[in-house]
């Protein structure tokens, strides 16, 4: 099966081309650039219209139903980061075996202290999208040299990476059980030893201080306690970029949860979503990796349209259009070791994303989709 792609501007994921042919030749980029001159069993017209990488959320929790409604909107690998074993192990199978749903990564059952976030809003949920599953039931960790053991049980969980919470529930208005720095940095060496990366959620300043003395690759989100301008943000940012660890935007996330606190009028907690955003500042101009990602789940963000909304709030944050396109291509494929994806070359997969207009120049056009490809099928619109 052959299918070109005519006369379209391309987003190779780093770079623009102004204009190029794209042919797909089964699961296959086969060229991009000049010579689509040979006969393609579809031919698709490109003119006026952005060839992007498939969009790769960097951060999402995925449950029945996320995986075909993120494919739906161009997100074609979610990268989870907290999927119960008993709900993965499907989900896994559904990615594995079909091309209409989104490609999955995960880091399986997170590492928390016992009853620390997010098991305070899993116990929430047992009624509803966990279908009666006991989320308490989860392993924790409670002491550094159970750290080995529970890294081999998410590599048995099939985990692509490790996840780890430091957050003692303040800037949710909880007061919470937290990790010590001596578990987390255990768990980092185990996950290591193992090849595996480690991700961490850590959402204050001085969580992220002991996220980065644990040794962590990346981090789940950007730090919300600091205000917009505060200098001691950009000194983080600064060591954030210097020990070489990626970040996680999730802008969306915390606009969603900013909109909870104004509903429910708690005034004391208003500023996550803007201090938010100061950390993103300060992290572009450290110049530290930033990948896209929004959280989703079965709520707010949503699976594939949360993603959208990630980049808009990416370049009202500062970012150039094609700064927030990398962060959702070939960054994340980058810091992920997703080699076979995230760019637009012969030989990657092709996953692809077919927009009216130029989201380089005006990032809503993601919005517009007009064809996805996933592994170079083609998906009903
Ligand atoms: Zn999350």
């Amino acid at each position: 099966m052959r299918t070109l792609i005519r006369d379209v501007r391309v987003f190779d994921g780093e770079r623009t081309i102004a204009t190029a042919d794209v042919v797909i030749e089964d699961s296959t980029i086969a060229l991009v650039g000049a010579g689509g001159d040979r006969p393609a069993d579809v031919e698709v017209e490109g003119t006026g219209r952005t060839l992007l990488p498939g969009l790769i959320d960097a951060h999402t929790h995925v449950f029945d139903g996320s995986l075909a409604q993120a494919l739906r909107c161009g997100v074609t690998t979610e990268l989870d980061m907290f999927c119960l074993p008993q709900i993965l192990a499907g989900q896994r199978r559904l990615a594995a075996d079909n091309d209409d749903v989104a490609d999955l990564r995960s880091a399986g059952t997170l590492a928390t202290a016992p009853g620390g976030h997010p098991t305070q809003l899993l116990a929430a949920l047992a009624g509803t999208v966990l279908n009666g599953l006991d989320a308490a039931a989860i392993d924790f960790v409670s002491d550094p040299a159970q750290a080995p053991a529970f890294v081999q049980a998410r590599l048995a969980e099939g985990a692509d990476y490790l996840k780890i919470v430091i957050d003692d529930g303040a800037v949710h208005g909880a007061d919470l059980p937290v990790m010590t720095a001596d578990i987390a940095a255990a768990l980092s060496a185990a996950a290591h030893e193992a090849g595996l990366r480690v991700i961490a959620h850590a959402i204050t300043a001085s969580e992220v201080e002991i996220a980065l003395e644990a040794g962590v690759d990346g981090l789940a989100h950007v730090w919300a306690d600091l205000a917009l301008d505060d200098p001691a943000s950009q000194r983080l940012a600064e060591r954030v970029r210097a020990r070489g660890v990626f970040v996680v935007t999730t802008l969306a996330y915390f606009e969603a949860i900013t909109a909870q606190h104004v509903e429910t009028a708690d005034c004391a907690r208003p500023g996550s979503s803007i201090n938010a955003i100061g950390a993103l500042r300060a992290l572009r101009r450290a110049g530290a990796p930033l990948l896209a990602g929004t959280d989703a789940t079965p709520f707010v963000p949503a699976h594939g349209a949360g993603m959208h909304r990630e980049l808009q709030l990416l370049t009202e944050a500062g970012l150039s259009a094609e700064e927030a396109l990398a962060a959702a291509t070939s960054v994340p494929a980058r810091h992920f070791g997703l080699a076979d994806r995230g760019r637009i070359a012969p030989g990657l997969r092709a996953d692809l994303v077919l927009v009216e207009g130029d989201p380089t120049r005006d990032i809503t056009a993601t919005g517009s989709i007009a064809e996805v490809w996933r592994r170079g099928v083609r998906q009903a619109r």
